[in-house]
């Protein structure tokens, strides 16, 4: 089937659905965004980006930065990372602070919260924050190929202000030694990291590399090696989602990473990125017509790491 028209097929089908899941509001400035927007971008290898609906409106990709952080800080420390982050899935909730006491200050992966703002700490080290958050989005900039990618102040602005779980969690984890910078340099990098904003077209475009070994196919830029690609599409597949990261590999079979702004990454090695937005959620904070509309755009393409 024609690329393009399945995904104004898929869009059209759910679009007219009337549940759409509940727009994340515990960080006000997220609150604001209209629970109607529905946005979906399939970038292919041969530079491809077909979309449908609001595919070019900028939303706050929230936790789909944890990726390229991951990607960054592996760069940066390589293997030394997992001595202060764990690489399995958590099953509880995204800023679940419970398993931190049982694992000793160690974050489950690198997804969960906990787990990213370890990952923050490890790119501000040696750094002022201003510099570790241009370097984050720098490396977000070109692996999109778009220099346009910014960041939303008020944003990051909100969450600082309410981010009393991350802070927690950070507190906890200096408790432990595995926070080294002061806390709130490592959450102010981390709360900027997550305020960055890009449309469906612009995350389709910057996941390109995870599809392709770790090579943008486009530019022929190597972003990461191509076992660092596996086993970042791996992390996605097993903990993108938190506790829904079963069943999103259930239903859609692919690589993915959420975010509360309703944002989700998914990845189909060797073939495409995805992206899809819609800011309603599921109970487990996961896009609720985003995950259904690449379980519909996985079944109708045949695409599943899982086999054809
Ligand atoms: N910035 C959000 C938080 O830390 C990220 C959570 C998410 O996108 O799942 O609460």
């Amino acid at each position: 089937m024609d690329l393009q028209a399945l995904v104004c097929e898929v869009h059209a089908e759910l679009d007219a659905a009337s549940e759409r899941g509940r727009v994340a509001d515990y960080i006000p400035e997220l609150g604001k965004v209209p629970g109607a927007k529905f946005g979906i971008a399939i970038a292919t290898m041969d530079g491809r980006c077909v979309t449908a609906g609001d595919a070019d409106d900028a939303f706050s990709i929230q936790s789909v930065s944890k990726v390229f952080a991951l990607a960054l800080a592996l760069g940066k420390i390589g293997d030394g990372l997992w001595k202060r982050v764990g690489r399995e899935p958590s099953g509880s909730a995204f800023n679940s602070i419970i398993q931190l006491e049982h694992e000793k200050g160690i974050p489950r992966n690198p997804f969960i919260n906990a787990g990213a703002i370890v990952v923050a700490d490890v790119i501000l080290a040696g750094h002022r924050p201003r510099e570790a958050i241009g370097e984050i989005l720098r490396f977000v900039r070109v692996a999109a190929n778009d220099e346009t990618v910014s960041i939303d102040p008020a944003v990051a602005r909100s969450e600082q202000e309410h981010g009393f779980r991350n802070a927690a969690l950070a507190n906890y984890m200096k408790a432990f030694g595995n926070i080294h910078n002061p806390v709130e340099l490592t959450l102010g990098v981390y709360f900027h990291q997550c305020a960055i904003e890009m449309s469906c077209v612009q995350l389709a475009q910057a996941g390109l590399f995870l599809a392709n070994s770790g090579r943008d196919p486009r530019t022929g830029i190597s972003v990461v090696s191509k076992e660092r690609a596996r086993r970042i599409n791996a992390l996605m597949l097993t903990c993108g989602h938190y506790d829904g990261s079963g069943d999103f590999a259930f239903k859609v079979g692919l690589p993915g990473k959420s975010g509360v702004g309703g944002g989700i990454l998914a990845v189909v090695p060797g073939k495409a990125s995805i992206a899809v937005w819609s800011p309603g959620l599921n109970a487990q904070g996961n896009s609720q017509l985003g995950t259904r509309a690449l379980e519909l755009i996985a079944q109708r393409m045949g695409w599943s790491v899982f086999g054809a």
